[in-house]
């Protein structure tokens, strides 16, 4: 059959568009499929974009007009990080760190250099304007449209299934980002496990374009980065970040997902959900004088692949390359969190590799072998960032390293707390149900994304889905009531024995201890409940435990959550 397209490009993220304008200005007949009805409004990122990329592969390379063009909210003139100390006494301690810094020059911690591209977005606006681009170049792009799998003839991919029908071409390109089931159906990777994957959440947050300027020390126009790590994460590994926007503020974390899993699971009674530690970030006193009178406008949590654990080792097979987050290009080095520019870079690099092969005529594994090539610079920066871990994730950097510096004034300095702000004492289903309110859906009540085996995982005995998931799509039920977090349950045991002891009064660690084991058992009793409604299929269900148990599919034609920022 003749193909219909050249080139398939699965996803319209900062991938799927940089491959698709890449083909299209070379004349090739190109086009995106994307599950979302408007691109970029199911995608969530921090988001510092750096404009730059070595070898021509940037942004500023890619469409030099981006700077005055594109929906960008502020130019990044600063980026620092903050270790910061809880409140004690009306006094809290901090620890700036800037380039000069003993850590850093210790290679401890990295912070990214001023490249002078570097740009704040959100998703929504951004996306959508990166993917007319590459239409306006001549690339087609069908939305609404999720990819299901793949075509094949023998061996090779000559196409994709969608729920509108099958579509041939010479060669996909998959950029549908961490969650794509297409690279294990290419036989390129086996499902992605907590191992593999950093966890994301974040707020943003609405604060007048004058407040911005003034608190952060910024001019119209200019903005901060911000990365921070502290007490506040309850010794998971991983940091926070605050971003300004034109007139919002990013605030967010992204952690190894292994690390929240032990947390919520085990060791839950200050931390029953990331949420919590988001919270707490936001009411630590620096940051509450940041973001004092703003209002929250969104709620948003989306994986990332820990690339150093799951790189494509081989990113292309017959008919078919991978780049983006699918691949494994995102890099966490310190600080910096660093995958838009690295997704554009693969996205244009899996375009030069399928025009290389164009040359043949023949597009099998053997004549887009050259990709491999053309990516060393991401494999390069990939296997740094694996090094990077062994000291910015070891217990060293987010545990002890606070301690240290924030032990003595040599290091740190002290700050008079300004602003309280009290800790939310309402359980995880009210607090998430803030933020999934301020969330739009397009619901599919006829289509269950996710089919969940409730019988097999009421049988687990720590139900890491239920404190996982985001948003609450899992619960437990108990006679004690239906939690979403295992903190809310362990609070009540420990209001329970309490109350019991009555006059009598008793031991408080004690009743810690018991609240917790006593919960745990719980735990392991409880029936599970799975409602799909308010997923962000951010993909974390999909990756905890045996496949058999969660079953993770891509929501239909155009259906699920709708960021109004991303
Ligand atoms: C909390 C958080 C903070 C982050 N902070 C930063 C930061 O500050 N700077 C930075 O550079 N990076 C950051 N990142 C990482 C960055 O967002 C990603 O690396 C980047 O978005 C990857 O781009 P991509 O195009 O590969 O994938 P994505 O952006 O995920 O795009 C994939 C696209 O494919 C579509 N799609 C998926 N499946 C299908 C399907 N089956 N059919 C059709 N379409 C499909 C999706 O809707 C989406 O549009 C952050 C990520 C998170 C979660
Ligand atoms: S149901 Fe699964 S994919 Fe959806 S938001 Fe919850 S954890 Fe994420």
């Amino acid at each position: 059959m003749q193909p219909e397209f050249d080139v398939i490009v699965v996803g319209a993220g900062p991938a799927g568009a940089a491959s698709a304008l890449t083909l299209a200005r070379k004349g090739f007949n190109v086009i995106m499929l994307e599950k979302a009805k408007i691109p970029g409004e199911r995608n969530v990122t921090g988001g510092v974009l750096y404009g730059d990329f070595s070898g021509k592969y940037g942004l500023i390379d890619l469409l030099p007009e981006f700077e005055a063009e594109a929906p960008v909210e502020r130019k990044v003139v600063s980026h620092e990080v903050y270790v910061v100390s809880n409140a004690r006494d009306n006094k809290y301690r901090y620890y700036k760190m800037n380039r000069g810094s003993a850590a850093v020059r210790m290679g401890i911690f990295s912070i990214p250099p001023e490249g002078g591209h570097d740009y704040t977005v959100l998703r929504r606006g951004f996306d959508r304007w990166f993917a007319l681009k590459a239409v306006e170049a001549g690339a087609m792009l069908s939305t609404s449209t999720t990819v299901e799998g793949l075509l094949k003839e023998g061996n090779a991919v000559v196409g994709v299934r969608t729920p509108q029908g099958d579509i041939n071409s010479k060669v996909v390109i998959d950029c549908s980002g961490v969650t794509s089931p297409l690279v294990e159906e290419a036989g390129l990777r086996e499902h992605l496990g907590p191992s593999q994957l950093y966890h994301g959440v974040k707020h943003v947050l609405k604060l007048d374009e004058e407040t911005v300027n003034s608190r952060f020390g910024v001019k119209k126009g200019e903005g901060k980065a911000m990365a921070l790590l502290g007490e506040f994460m309850d010794g998971i590994s991983g940091g926070a970040f605050i971003y300004t926007n034109r007139d919002t503020i990013s605030i967010g974390m992204v952690v190894s997902m292994n690390s929240m899993l032990k947390k919520i699971t085990t060791d839950f009674t200050d931390t029953g959900k990331l949420l919590d530690v988001l919270e707490r970030l936001e009411g630590n006193p620096l940051v509450a004088e940041l973001i004092d009178g703003s209002e929250m406008l969104e709620y948003s949590a989306h994986n990332i692949p820990k690339s150093y654990k799951c790189v494509l080792k081989r990113p292309y097979a017959d008919g078919f390359l991978v780049a983006g987050d699918a691949l494994g290009s995102f890099v966490k080095i310190g600080s910096m969190i660093d995958g838009m520019r690295r997704a554009i870079a693969s996205g244009m690099m899996a375009a030069e590799a399928f025009i290389g092969a164009s040359a043949s005529g023949s597009y099998g594994a053997g004549s887009l072998a050259g990709y491999m090539d053309i990516l060393k610079p991401i494999y390069r920066d990939v296997a740094r960032s694996g090094r990077d871990s062994f000291v910015s994730e070891s217990s060293l950097a987010y545990s002890l390293f606070p301690k240290l510096v924030l032990a003595t004034g040599l290091t740190s300095k002290e700050g008079d707390v300004k602003v309280m702000k009290p800790i939310d004492q309402r359980d995880a289903i009210q607090r998430i149900q803030d933020g999934t309110s301020l969330l739009n859906y397009d619901e599919d009540k006829d289509y269950a994304h996710i089919k969940v085996n409730a019988e097999g995982c009421s049988r687990a005995l720590d139900k890491p889905w239920v404190p996982a998931c985001p948003v609450n799509c899992y619960t437990i039920l108990t006679s004690k009531g239906v939690f979403a977090s295992f903190k809310d349950l362990y609070i009540y045991n420990l209001r329970k024995l309490e109350s019991d002891a009555g006059a009598k009064g008793g031991n408080e660690k004690n009743f810690r201890y018991r609240a917790l084991l006593q919960s745990r058992k719980d735990v392991a009793l409880a029936g599970l409940r799975f409602d799909w409604v308010a997923c962000v299929e951010c993909g974390t269900c999909g990756a905890i435990g045996p496949k058999d148990m969660v079953d993770f599919h891509s929501e239909k034609n155009g259906h699920g959550v709708r960021y109004k920022f991303g």
